[in-house]
């Protein structure tokens, strides 16, 4: 049965560890309870493991449905099912021990599927959509569940056909390939290895990537070069090995993440004239000076998923 929670604390769900408390907060535990919340238009969010998202630290005034009960999958051969809610390494540890081959790369971070899907989540040269074969989606604005082919998910970096619609990812379907136990246990080394040296882990509160590469560059080489690694702001520090990751040192705030965010942005907008798009998505309430400052470097970009 859905539990719905009025007044609810969002910290502990954020994998910043940031966040204050939200009007409306529900945990469907079936796909049937995710449509019936959905039909009500009673919602403004849909987020999964909410390891992409900066909440504010003051009150938020909004309804968030987190799909983390929703975490069924079914593996058949090289095919698997996976309900939205599924975090990827449960998944990929499963397919591990299967010898299957294509979600190596989800070993590394906490993301679930359907915001692996809505973001088209990638890392060492493997993407989400790689292995995508359909999804059932649920049309907020019609009311009813259509499938979708790869070729209709529209995949780009970090976008899809659901990041830019009303869409919520139910289930998919992928297909993997037959792969050798130590090809796969190697790959999975060397990603977490690669990871361990060059990434903060969630020992280090955080929310991954910043900002987006810029097309043919990398946001971490430009905020490195503008000498952005070990800045503070409050309780915020840009990560010692990685300046495109901030991470949560000392109990910072939502303002102290997005002045510290900003610094980053006008610094490589005044040095190589490049505005830099944020990748985390701020959820907070209009008006504020926070969300002014998010309105700077957002611009005309979509809000998270309504
Ligand atoms: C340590 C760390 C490392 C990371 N490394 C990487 C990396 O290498 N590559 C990478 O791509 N990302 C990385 N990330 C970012 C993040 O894990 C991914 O963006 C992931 O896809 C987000 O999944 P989520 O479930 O946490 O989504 P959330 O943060 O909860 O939501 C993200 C977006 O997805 C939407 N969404 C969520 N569920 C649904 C649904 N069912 N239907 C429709 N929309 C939905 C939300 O509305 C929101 O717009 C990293 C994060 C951390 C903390």
């Amino acid at each position: 049965m859905t539990i719905i929670y009025n007044d609810y604390n969002i910290k502990k769900h954020s994998t910043f560890k940031i966040g204050g408390n939200v009007k409306t907060v529900a945990f469907p535990e079936t796909i049937e309870e995710l449509i019936n919340l959905l039909s009500s238009e009673e919602y403004d969010y849909i987020l999964g493991n909410c390891s992409n998202i900066l909440f504010s630290s003051d009150y938020i005034n909004k309804s968030i449905i987190l799909t983390e009960k929703l975490n069924k999958y079914f593996i058949n051969g090289c095919k698997i099912n996976v309900s939205c809610g599924t975090k990827g390494p449960i998944v990929s540890s499963e397919c591990r021990k299967r010898n299957l081959s294509g979600f190596e790369f989800l070993i590394g971070f906490p993301g679930s599927f359907g915001g692996m899907i809505c973001m088209n989540a990638s890392a060492h040269n493997q993407s989400i959509s790689d292995t995508f074969i359909s999804a059932n989606i649920y049309d907020v604005k019609n009311k009813k569940v259509i499938t979708l082919k790869k070729e209709e998910m529209n995949f780009k970096y970090r976008n899809s056909i659901i990041s830019n619609s009303g869409y919520v990812l139910l289930n998919a379907d992928f297909e993997l390939k037959r792969g050798n136990e130590e090809d796969i246990d190697e790959i999975m080394k060397r990603n977490i290895e690669f990871r361990k040296t060059r990434q903060p882990s969630l020992t280090y509160p955080n929310a991954g990537s910043i900002f987006k590469n810029p097309l043919n560059d990398s946001a971490g080489r430009l905020l490195d070069l503008c000498e952005m690694k070990g800045q503070t702001e409050g309780g915020a520090m840009v990560f010692d090995k990685h300046a495109n990751f901030i991470i949560n040192k000392d109990n910072a705030s939502s303002k102290d993440v997005l002045k510290l965010m900003y610094r980053m942005y006008s610094k490589v907008k005044e040095k190589y004239t490049i505005s830099l798009k944020p990748e985390i998505i701020y959820i907070g309430n209009k008006g504020t000076e926070e969300y002014k400052l998010w309105e700077l470097m957002t611009e005309n970009i979509q809000m998270a998923q309504k």
